[in-house]
């Protein structure tokens, strides 16, 4: 069932500044690269936030049937510090510090990214590339840089000419609506010694000295590759010179992105990307999370209590409350009273949400759920709006005590569509997790798959399909899982 032939998404492009029809380039299947983390320590809850809005964003695209080709990279190599001084390499300040190889370090904290991204209950890219294993991809793209006079050697390393740019009729600073000449006017002059023709150009592939671990061959001599063009390379590898979603914090739009959208239009003479988002910033206590300021905590750290910040520990499905109650675009601010706030709304919509499983029918329904039912799409079409999609949960939560306390009426039809409905945005859109004390539990979540076939076979059953529920039993037979039934329904052993 294509679900996304009747929804209408509406999405905000930064390109714009406004929100646009999201039509596909690909009638049904939707490109979404994201600038994934710099694995050189540990994730903080601001990049949380980030991946978080663009995960429930993949989710909303898969419950509509979207095919969706999600890719997040590794950023494993070339990440400098502002300064562009290649002794500050982040990686290679990091493995001194740790007394750690850099391929340890990289390893170390993307095995913590995961186990955080596990945790609160992420769904995984269906690609997530690293830069060190596109490294030939490159430098390919910088010799064809060069080759089309978009770029120069200079000292070994090799540097994107923004002024060349500029006078093909180009428009470097089209997505920060930033303009070359007050860029020039509000930058140093460079001394003598510097590499670059101009301060504007940035970092293809840096030449780099033995003394520096990480670094590859190329026809410009041993040196690594700059941070903005891993994304070219591998978004362009695997979603195409052109795709539908790109998308990163708002820090990330200059200058990392406005160098992706030059790259590519110097490079393939396109322009990379139909949509691009950028959501905002976490802050806490009114001031933006950062590790530079010391202003940040882990993400594990707010699940166990083990932090200064916040009086108590808070469940995974809390923080993913808390944050899906804000817009991906405006700024979120977490505190103490945030938190506990995010809690009492959180249990309020589960306690709603698990007595659906006891509500009585009615020959009529009072309500209109068909009508509750489009209000909850209607607002993640609107830029996919988690907050009023929340707002209308809530809704949903109130007709269901309502029902309960025999106030209103409810039909066995409507009430499944009630129930589809709560289970769709909550479990499948919003990535909340229902399955209490069981987060990240392998055999609970087997429990848990076993207890929804059985509740298909019953339906089988209902519906006098003999073939089907006998199917099912038996498949599981199979696999080891004995149903066993009896007078108070299905139970079922695991050999
Ligand atoms: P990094 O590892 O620094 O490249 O960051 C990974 C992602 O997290 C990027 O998309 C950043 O824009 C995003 N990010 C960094 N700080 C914050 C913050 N305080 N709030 C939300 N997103 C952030
Ligand atoms: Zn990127």
């Amino acid at each position: 069932m294509e679900r996304y032939k009747n929804q209408k998404i509406k999405v905000y492009n930064t390109l714009s500044g406004e929100k646009e029809n999201f039509e596909p380039i690909t009638e049904g299947n939707v490109g979404m690269y994201v600038c994934g983390p710099t694995v050189y320590s540990n994730v903080h809850l601001g990049n949380v936030r980030t991946f978080m809005s663009f995960d429930v964003i993949y989710r909303y695209l898969l419950h509509l049937n979207y095919k969706v080709r999600y890719v997040r990279n590794i950023t494993d190599a070339g990440h400098l510090t502002d300064d562009g001084n290649i002794e500050n390499d982040r990686f290679v300040k990091q493995s001194r510090l740790e007394k750690l190889e850099p391929m340890e370090i990289v390893q170390k904290y993307t095995v913590d990214f995961h186990k955080v991204l596990d945790t609160f209950n992420f769904l995984p890219p269906t690609i997530e590339p690293t830069a060190t294993g596109h490294i030939l991809e490159q430098i390919e793209l910088t010799q064809k840089l060069i080759n089309l006079g978009f770029a120069y050697e200079s000292k070994g390393s090799v540097y994107f000419d923004v002024q060349a740019y500029n006078a093909k009729g180009l428009h470097y600073g089209e997505l920060s609506n930033r303009n070359i000449d007050d860029m020039i006017a509000n930058t140093r002059e460079l001394d003598g010694q510097s590499e670059k023709r101009n301060p504007q150009d940035f970092a293809l592939w840096k030449n780099a000295s033995p003394a520096h671990i990480m670094r590859w061959n190329s026809p410009w001599g041993a040196g690594f590759p700059g941070w903005h063009l891993e994304c070219t390379a591998m978004s362009t590898k695997y979603l195409g010179e052109t795709f539908d979603i790109h998308g990163g914090g708002m820090d990330l739009k200059f200058p990392h992105h406005e160098c992706e959208v030059a790259q590519s239009k110097a490079g393939y003479g396109c322009s990379p990307v139909k949509y691009w988002m950028h959501t905002n910033m976490l802050t806490m206590n009114g001031l933006r999370m950062s590790k530079s300021t010391g202003n940040y905590i882990l993400p594990m750290e707010l699940v166990t209590g083990n932090n200064d910040f916040f009086e108590k520990p808070f469940h995974p499905n809390i923080v993913r409350f808390c944050f899906l109650q804000a817009h991906y675009r405006s700024v979120l601010d977490i505190s103490n009273d945030a938190m506990l706030a995010s809690e009492k709304g959180f249990n309020r919509i589960s306690d709603g949400f698990k007595s659906l499983a006891n509500l009585e029918t009615n020959t009529i329904s009072s309500i209109d759920v068909m009508a509750w039912q489009k209000s909850c799409y209607d607002a993640m079409n609107d830029d996919f709006n988690t907050p009023i999609l929340i707002a209308q949960l809530f809704e949903g939560v109130k007709f269901i005590n309502l029902i309960k306390d025999k106030k209103e009426t409810i039909t066995e039809a409507d009430l499944t569509l009630l129930k589809e409905t709560f289970t769709w945005f909550l479990i499948d859109v919003l990535g909340l997790n229902f399955n209490e004390n069981t987060v990240n539990n392998d055999s609970s979540k087997l429990n848990g798959v076993v207890n929804m076939l059985i509740e298909m076979r019953k339906e089988a059953r209902d519906n006098k399909n003999w073939a089907l529920s006998d199917e099912i039993r038996d498949r599981l037979l199979a696999l080891g899982i004995q149903l066993k039934d009896g007078k108070d329904g299905t139970s079922f052993s695991i050999n």
